[in-house]
């Protein structure tokens, strides 16, 4: 197996002072299941094209029977019961995504999206449900998007309807880009419930729902997406995630969380991109001397320093205020616009580092692979979904001027 040997420079530039020692155990236990499990299949899983047999299971059990899926949760949810279980979780994405954005993403949606709104809602369904998803039984997905209709929620946006049928519902429409969906065992569904949306707990095996072939990306390969159509798909009224019409607020509450985890998977895919280019930096000498003799990438991995302790501290913040029980804005929107955009310029300035090597995945004559082209191509997708970065410029702009100016 191969052994990961990359000077990690988190360790000797980024001073921790949000994290208490059980987060930083979490952290140092986290990088090392990743460097034994994700590592070695991070190069396969990120050039091998979406298809349902492509899907890492083994890297999802391996993540389940390792306790990562209990991270986040109560103890009376069945989980680890962590004081700070949020500052915990995005330590865990961020150490996932060092290695695969594809498996950071794939944990954000079952266990913060997913789980997230499961707790949320509480009741039966919680009980039933979060020990499948907590233990790895059941891959459980978080279906807001639609054709027409991502950005915006709002009741009259969503095509997919739920109507009353006897004491339960009846679901139509399809869900776009749904994460999981292809392996998934449930689908929490927003649905427009007259002048309002609820979530639904669906089977994806109950008669009616149709789930699509993988979509196929520029990035992210294994996080598979697929459109999901619900065909007069009858569900129980005890299959509801919380109470009628609370859909878009457990939904919103469960996005809010999720974007810190985008921005700390962003921190991921940064601070490996750095660390990789730190390294050929140092190495790969041109005109006679070390590329990092010369100024120009001294001044730029200066800055890139600073993007990524900035974004790691906003995150650490933002998760911080969710774990004190408050609402972590403006905190999450500005952590996921700095998480994203960091891995999006630290893999820009990382492939120019490497130059052809940044391009390739694998040269023959070196016999050699590369991971730079990946982080390039799955960092980019971190600004656009679970809220655009424009959307979240839009809400810091909210508290800023407040609603009545900014809308
Ligand atoms: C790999 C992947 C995984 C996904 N997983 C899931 C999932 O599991 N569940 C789920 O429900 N959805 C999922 N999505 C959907 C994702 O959240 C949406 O793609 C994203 O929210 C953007 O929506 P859209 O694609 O419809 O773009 P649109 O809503 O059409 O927006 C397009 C662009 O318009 C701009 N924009 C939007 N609003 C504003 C504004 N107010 N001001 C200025 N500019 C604006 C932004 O630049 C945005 O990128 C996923 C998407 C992808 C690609």
């Amino acid at each position: 197996m191969r052994t990961f040997d990359l000077v990690r420079n988190r360790e000797r530039l980024y001073h921790e002072l949000l994290a208490d020692p059980e987060v930083e155990e979490v952290r140092r236990s986290v990088q090392s299941f990743a460097e034994r499990h994700i590592y070695p299949r991070a190069h396969e899983i990120a050039v091998t094209a979406e298809s349902v047999a492509a899907f890492p299971s083994g890297e999802f059990g391996a993540m389940a029977a390792e306790g990562l899926f209990r991270i986040p949760f109560a103890r009376a949810s069945g989980g680890t019961g962590l004081a700070r279980p949020a500052l915990a979780t995005i330590a865990v994405i961020e150490e996932l995504a060092y290695f695969s954005n594809s498996i950071a993403a794939i944990y954000d949606v079952h266990c913060i999206l997913s789980g997230h709104a499961l707790e949320a809602g509480g009741g039966d369904i919680a009980d039933r449900v979060l020990p499948e998803l907590i233990d790895g039984r059941a891959v459980v997905s978080f279906a807001t998007s639609e054709p027409g209709a991502s950005s915006d929620l709002s009741p009259a946006a969503l095509g997919v309807v739920a109507e009353p049928s006897g004491d339960g519902w009846r679901l139509s429409g399809t869900k776009r880009w749904i994460t999981n969906s292809p392996v998934a065992n449930w689908i929490i569904a927003l649905a427009r419930t007259g002048q309002n949306t609820t979530l639904f707990l669906v089977d994806t095996r109950a008669p009616g729902v149709r789930i699509g072939a993988p979509d196929k990306k520029m990035g992210n390969h294994a996080q598979l997406t697929a459109d999901v159509t619900f065909d007069d798909v009858e569900v129980a009224s005890a299959n509801l995630v919380g109470s009628e019409g609370a859909g878009l607020r457990i939904a919103l509450r469960a996005l809010t969380y999720g974007r810190i985890g985008i921005g700390s998977a962003g921190v991921g895919m940064a601070q490996r991109a750095f660390d990789e280019a730190v390294g050929r930096l140092r190495d790969r000498a041109v005109f006679g001397k070390p590329l990092a003799t010369y100024q120009h990438w001294q001044f730029t991995f200066a800055s890139h320093a600073m993007a990524i302790d900035s974004a790691r501290n906003l995150c650490a913040k933002a998760a911080s205020r969710l774990d004190a029980g408050e609402r972590p804005e403006p905190e999450a929107a500005m952590a996921k616009i700095s998480g994203t955009s960091a891995a999006v310029d630290l893999a820009r300035d990382a492939v120019q580092v490497f130059g052809g090597y940044g391009f390739a995945s694998y040269v023959e004559g070196d016999q050699a692979f590369y991971p730079i082209e990946a982080i390039y191509r799955d960092a980019k997708i971190g600004e656009i979904y679970e809220g655009a970065n424009e959307i979240q410029r839009w809400l810091i702009a909210r508290e800023i001027f407040g609603r009545e100016l900014v809308g």
